[in-house]
Parts: C-alpha cells; structure tokens; sequence
C-alpha cells in the first residue's frame, strides 16, 4: 500500500492504559501480527520497538509519542503512541488531538485504576472513539466479569461486551465472539499466531446467549431501521450488527469491550480486526475546524461558527505538526495531514509563526523501519525531515489557503456513517 490509501481504509488510532496494563506488549504484539515488526521485542529487555529514548528503557515506560504504520487485511493502521504515565498528561493531550480513535486496555486483575480513570476523562474531552480491551487474563486473580464491573463503576459507562473469555487464568484458551456467535480457541505455539473456530461450548451456550441478548439490544438502539428489521425477523446480519456497533463505538452511546492476553498472544488479532469493524476512519469524524481569532473563547457557539477544513485530498494542505523527536538522521517532524496532498519537493506555509518551510524528505515509520513516501494525503501521517522551524502545536498549510488549525480541539464524531 502506498501513502495515498482511499481514506476509508486507514485508522488513526491511540492506545492507552495505566501503567503496566500492557500496552507496550500489545502494541509490540499488533506490530508483529501485522507482519512488520519480524522480531518481538519484550519490554523486559528494554527492547520494544515504539521505545525511542534511553530514558524509556531505563525507566520501561512509554513517553513519546510517535507514530507507528502497521497494515492489516488491506488497511493502514498508523499507531500514535499516548504516553501512559501520569506525569506525562500534557504529552497525551497533545497526542489525543490527532487520534480517530483508541484502544483503551484495563488490566483482568485490578480492572479499571486511577490513571485509567484519568486517562479516560482525558479522552472523553476529546471525544475520542473507544474500544476496551481487556488484558491479563491469563494472570492468577484474573477475572473478566469482576474488571467488567470496574468500568461501569469507575467510569460510569455502558460497557458492552462483543466477547466473553473461555476458561481463565492458565486455562484460559479463547473467546466467545458474541457478534458471530462461534468460540475463537487458541492453538497454543510460542507466539499464539493460530486460531481456529469452534461451536461455542455447551456450559457458556447460556450465558452467551444472555450476553447476545444483551448485544443486540444495546447495539441495535442506535439504529431503529435496524431495530425493527429484529423485531420483523428475530435476527440481523453480522453486517447490520457490526455497523450498529461502530455508530455507537463513534458516538460513544456504549463501549465495546474485548478481552484476551496480549502477553500470551491470545485476542490481537481478533482487536485489530475490531479495529478496523468499529473505530472511524478519517472521514467517520467531523473534520478539524480553523482556530478562532486570538482574543476570541472557545464556547461551542464560537467553536460551532468556525469553517470545517475539508476532509478530501484535493483539496488545499493543512495538517497539525504534533509531535517532534530528535534521532541520529535528524529532526523528524511528525504530521497529521487533515486536508489536502502534499509532495516531497513541495513548499508549504507554518501559519502558525507565519513563514515559508520547505517540504525535503517524508517517511512513515515502520516497527523496524523508516519507508520513505513521495506524497501524502488528507487523513494520514507522516514524518518530515528537515524543517526549519516548526513546533509541536503549529500548522502547516497551503499559501492558496493558509488556516490556522484549531489546537486544542478534536474533530467530534459524526454519527451518520452508513
Ligand atoms: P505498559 O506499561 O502498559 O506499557 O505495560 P507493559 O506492556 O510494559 O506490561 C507490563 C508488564 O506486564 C510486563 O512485564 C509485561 O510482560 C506484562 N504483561 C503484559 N501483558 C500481559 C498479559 O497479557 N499477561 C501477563 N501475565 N502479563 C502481561
């Protein structure tokens, strides 16, 4: 695939979690099942491929945040790393600015912590589309329904569970796809690249069929052409079924919770596959708006006056430069592009400080390797080399229209994705 993928088939996506609730295994585990990452890296060797700086490996937490490009079943998945520690809120909020969407991953033992309260308020101001993934099952004390529980506790959501887990603990081997109606069972090996489907077994036959109910009652709200096409012919497709779930995972009228061992490699692929059914692409949300005059508030009246930037590739260049890492090549500047096509030989404005950057090299980072790109579209991210003077938070646009994007806000979802 090329950096000019249709918009449709590329997630901007976050992933964030208290400390330690895995996603810096999950993320490495999303790099190597999407072929690019072709060795794993475990975090207690200080070897994991998001990690930039010495620092992080030292201290074995994330607090960059770059962006990843991964490929799965023909769609770009660019991963922008959150930070995840508590000190580093101001890093998040910089990076929940160009997310689409996020994985939120909550331990099986403890649930929901205090960071991930934080870290989901955090997202909730941005409106950012969420799915839940439920890590750690295979730890003694693990315990689904019990961290289940915490979300709607802690974080007073409706949490709606699309899996149930098969055994827990060490016995814990797959899961009940509650959108499908089948068992995922692991096949064991080194790094759990093998399922197969069963029958879902005969002592869960009740409860997931309690927790279907519960599916297609929640899911099927959102949609009341849906809704009825259910009550006329008491059942639905896995079509209608999972573009209810995706309108009420962008609205945010319910949270759709997965769960799995990111450690044991069990549930990665079925989440990234989740993904791709339920968080928004690029032109699932409403498109960033232009800033306000200096002087001007941001109420929603005055967010609500402010021109939308275009969505489209043909459209003039604008795009957000969010985050600035220093490496042994250079000054990688990286991009999220909202508008607009920008080449490698192109010359843009920084509407921000008001002078001329001149685009040089662009790459996307790969788990393992840097891919350079000619061009870049609306929707995607890339990292620039060698621009002159531009920093976290400044726009990039096109002289024939030179906006100033809008800094803190996030796109806000559109509920009308059909
Ligand atoms: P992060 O701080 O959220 O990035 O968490 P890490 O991915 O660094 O994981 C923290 C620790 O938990 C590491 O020692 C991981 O090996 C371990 N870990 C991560 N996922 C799992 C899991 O699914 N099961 C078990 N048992 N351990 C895990």
């Amino acid at each position: 695939m090329t950096s000019t993928s249709p918009l449709g088939l590329i997630r901007n996506i976050g992933i964030t979690a208290h400390i330690d609730a895995g996603k810096t295994t999950t993320t490495e585990r999303i790099l190597y099942y999407t072929g690019v990452s072709h060795k794993i890296g475990e975090v207690h060797d200080g070897n994991t491929t998001t990690d930039y700086m010495d620092q992080e490996r030292e201290r074995g937490i994330t607090i960059t945040s770059a962006a990843v490009t991964c490929e799965w079943k023909d769609h770009r998945i660019n991963i922008i790393d959150t930070p995840g520690h508590i000190d580093f809120n101001i890093e998040v909020n910089r990076s929940l600015r160009v997310l689409d969407g996020a994985i939120f991953i909550i331990e099986g033992v403890a649930g929901v912590q205090p960071q991930s309260e934080t870290n989901w308020r955090l997202a909730d101001r941005y409106n950012v589309p969420r799915i839940i993934f439920i890590n750690k099952l295979d730890r003694t004390g693990a315990d689904f329904y019990r961290a289940f529980d915490t979300l709607k506790e802690k974080l007073d959501i409706i949490a709606l569970p699309l899996q149930l887990p098969i055994g827990i603990e060490e016995n814990f081997i797959g899961v009940v796809d509650l959108v499908e109606m089948k068992a995922i069972i692991w096949e064991g090996g080194e790094l759990g690249a093998k399922f197969h489907d069963e029958e879902i077994p005969a002592e869960l036959a009740d409860k997931a069929a309690e927790y279907r109910e519960l599916l297609l009652d929640t899911a099927l709200s959102v949609d009341t052409v849906a809704m009825e096409e259910y009550f006329e012919k008491g059942e639905v497709s896995v079509e209608t079924l999972k573009r209810c779930i995706k309108l009420g995972a962008i609205s945010g009228a319910f949270r759709p919770v997965l769960c799995g061992t990111a450690f044991k490699n069990k549930g990665v692929q079925p989440l990234l596959d989740a993904v791709l059914d339920y968080l928004p692409s690029p032109v699932d949300v409403e498109g960033i708006r232009v800033a306000g005059e200096e002087d001007e508030e941001d109420t929603p009246e005055n967010v609500a006056k402010r021109r939308v930037i275009p969505v489209d590739p043909a459209a003039p260049f604008a795009g957000l430069a969010f985050k600035i890492i220093n490496d042994k090549y250079g000054t990688l500047t990286f991009v999220r592009v909202y508008s607009g096509t920008l080449k490698s030989s192109d010359s843009v404005m920084n509407t921000t400080k008001g002078h001329k950057e001149r685009i040089g090299r662009m790459f996307q980072m790969h788990a393992d390797k840097r891919v350079e790109i000619k061009e870049v579209q609306a929707g995607d991210i890339a990292a620039f080399v060698g621009l002159k003077d531009t920093g976290t938070g400044d726009t990039l646009a096109a002289s024939e229209d030179p906006v100033v994007l809008e800094r803190m806000a996030f796109p806000v979802p559109v509920i009308d994705i059909s």
